[in-house]
């Protein structure tokens, strides 16, 4: 792996004037004991180029709970599973609501809005545990292959994060039931939900996730072994649409209007930024802004394309 001279001092520079910022604002998601007591005062950036030169900084490879990061991967495997046959099942609007709404899904018969609000993530967990079976795997198994070959090294499940969410995932428990009710969801309920929440609970870091979205800026080839293609070129596109303008909860407004890249974010506190073409970016410090979004990771993707010049507009 080559560092990149031209991004390793802006990520040096982003990372040091976030230094006196650690721990100053924002709250660590406190929904699960496991993420509760995670150090506020950390943060990590990386990157990796088309090219694979790859740079980071600070805490780049303290491995974190991805949550709703996770929701980018498994859209990317249902893709490829099932193909537009998806969009039967799951919308593409920004919802304007909270992430684990049940007004909304229950006024749209079960048809959730987009995949990375819980019940669309939810619903795409169903299309996996349906193809995993149909070809004798499991979905979760699927999910980790998917996720340790992107970041060319093994990758884990966090079991007690995922115990966690289980034990306190009323919300999701009653999503996926709605969901059900309306004939949405093909398969048992607590399967889906056991792959759900597992996906949840994946552990990365910064340097590895940024590696792990790398076909996203890259057309959909993969991004250590480029001639393998994790999607088309054309998925790829759809997937960057829907993370920019539905990747950051209710902030995607903001997040388009502010840094003008396709992001996905997690409760965790990590963000995964694109810059199609160019490079993949991620961000992690665990601290949350109102919006549920990593105050520090936003405040470092802004600082990053200011210095750099890089958006989609
Ligand atoms: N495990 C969380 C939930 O389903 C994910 C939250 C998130 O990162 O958006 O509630």
């Amino acid at each position: 792996m080559a560092t990149s001279t031209r991004f390793q001092p802006v990520l040096d520079e982003i990372a040091a004037a976030m230094q006196p910022l650690l721990g100053q604002a924002g709250t660590v998601a406190s929904y699960i004991p496991a993420l509760a007591r995670v150090d506020a005062r950390q943060f990590g950036i990386a990157l990796r180029t088309c090219d694979g030169e790859e740079a980071a900084a600070g805490d780049a490879d303290t491995p974190f709970s991805i949550q709703s990061v996770s929701k980018l991967f498994t859209l990317t495997l249902a893709m490829q599973a099932v193909g537009d046959a998806l969009w039967e099942r799951i919308g593409r609007e920004p919802s304007g609501n909270p992430f684990n709404s049940l007004v909304q899904l229950e006024n749209e018969q079960g048809k959730p809005r987009n995949p990375f609000i819980n019940a669309g993530a939810i619903a795409v967990a169903d299309r996996l545990v349906s193809h995993a079976r149909a070809e004798g795997g499991s979905a979760k198994a699927r999910i980790l292959a998917l996720m340790a070959s992107l970041a060319g090294e093994p990758v884990g499940f966090d079991e007690e994060v995922a115990r966690s969410e289980a034990e306190t995932g009323f919300r999701n428990v009653a999503l996926a039931n709605f969901m059900k009710s309306f004939g949405k969801l093909d398969n048992d309920v607590a399967e889906v939900l056991d792959t759900y929440f597992h996906q949840c609970a994946l552990r990365m870091s910064c340097r590895q996730l940024a590696r792990a979205a790398g076909y996203l800026c890259r057309d959909g080839a993969h991004p250590i072994d480029g001639e393998a293609a994790i999607t088309s070129e054309r998925q790829t596109r759809r997937i960057n649409a829907l993370m920019l303008t539905c990747g950051t909860y209710d902030a995607a407004g903001d997040v388009a209007f502010s840094i003008g890249l396709p992001c996905k974010s997690g409760v965790g506190g990590g963000i995964v930024a694109v810059v199609p073409d160019r490079l993949t970016l991620s961000v992690w410090s665990p601290a949350l802004d109102a919006t549920g979004n990593s105050l520090l990771g936003m405040k470092a993707l802004e600082m990053f394309v200011a210095r750099t010049g890089l958006s989609v507009f």
